[in-house]
């Protein structure tokens, strides 16, 4: 009988030892019978541009993490409308040998939103603590789903200025504004807030914000991190203190990586499965990190 052929996935970054995604991924691929397998790479960034041509042409496709996400924009044939707006692409696939640039992490973001705690963005106010590439992939999408505004408010305020300019160029019928992470402008902005998201790296670790103005947020505003170790970040238990609902941030890891897994083998994961190998090898992580 031949041998059936084993397509290869990976993830590429530096550093990269860290990533869960091969365990996440190789567990949906397994349970599906499907014929791929996922592993992660490290690329430095000296060698990312061999690697596009070289190794990259041997693979069925491969996620993209830190530093890669936008340096390897010119090396693709072509990109995805979100990956174009975003700047950034954590997907990629091999089609008959032309690489293709997806940006799933937005979209896997408000698929976790929809799934996990039933938001619509639709009509809604966010506000974004953070003006980094996550904070960009989340201002694109909430503004192509229609949500009333998107405040970006940064520590360096200028950043979120850019950001936000730069993005209402981009999509002239949404409402992008900006401000500072602290003072009059924060706290107007945080009045009328429905959906509130830490895109920052505050959180990392269990390092939280100082002096966060949480008395001005409307008790019914969702409150979001997409920071996931620790699952339950200072920031989140703030907000659960002052009884605001909390969306847990491995929900918009898991998502992205069902979108990938999708483009890649065209076959739907089995993505409680993929939040349950996740959630076990975080929980493995902490208890290591304990001894
Ligand atoms: P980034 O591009 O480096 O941006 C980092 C942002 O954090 C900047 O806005 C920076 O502000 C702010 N920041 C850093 N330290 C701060 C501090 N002490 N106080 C206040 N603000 C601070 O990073 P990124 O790629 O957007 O990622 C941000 C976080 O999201 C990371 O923790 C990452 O692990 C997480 N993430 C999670 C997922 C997921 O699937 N759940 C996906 C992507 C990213 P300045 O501009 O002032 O420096």
């Amino acid at each position: 009988m031949p041998k059936t052929k084993i397509h290869r996935l990976a993830v590429i970054g530096d550093p990269i030892s860290h990533s869960l995604s091969p365990a996440m991924h190789n567990a949906a691929l397994r349970k599906r019978g499907a014929p791929f397998r996922y592993e992660a790479l490290r690329v430095a960034p000296e060698k990312l541009k061999a690697f596009l041509k070289g190794k990259a042409r041997t693979l069925a496709g491969f996620n993209v993490t830190v530093p890669h996400k936008e340096a390897v924009l010119p090396h693709l044939k072509r990109l995805a409308y979100e990956a174009e707006l975003i700047g950034a692409v954590n997907t990629v696939v091999n089609r008959n040998g032309e690489l293709v640039g997806f940006n799933t992490d937005g979209a896997g973001y408000l698929m976790s939103l929809h799934a996990d705690k039933k938001f619509d963005p639709r009509g809604k106010r966010v506000v974004i603590l953070g003006a980094g590439g996550a904070a960009r992939a989340l201002a694109v999408v909430l503004s192509l789903a229609h949500a009333r505004s998107v405040t970006i408010a940064n520590r360096t305020p200028k950043r979120a200025a850019q950001l936000a300019r730069e993005l209402a160029f981009r999509l002239p019928k949404s409402k992008l504004l900006a401000c500072p992470l602290e003072g009059k402008a924060l706290e107007t902005a945080l009045k009328t807030c429905d959906l509130l998201i830490n895109t920052t790296r505050v959180g990392l670790g269990g390092t939280s914000f100082v002096d966060f103005p949480w008395e001005k947020l409307p008790r019914r505003a969702l409150v979001s991190d997409i920071v996931y170790t620790p699952r339950l970040t200072p920031f989140l238990k703030a907000a659960k203190k002052r009884g605001h609902p909390i969306h847990t941030g491995e929900g918009m890891l898991v998502f992205q990586g069902a979108l990938a897994f999708e483009i890649w083998t065209g076959l739907k994961p089995d993505v409680r499965l993929m939040r349950r190998e996740l959630l076990r090898r975080l929980s493995v992580k902490k208890s290591r990190r304990g001894r």
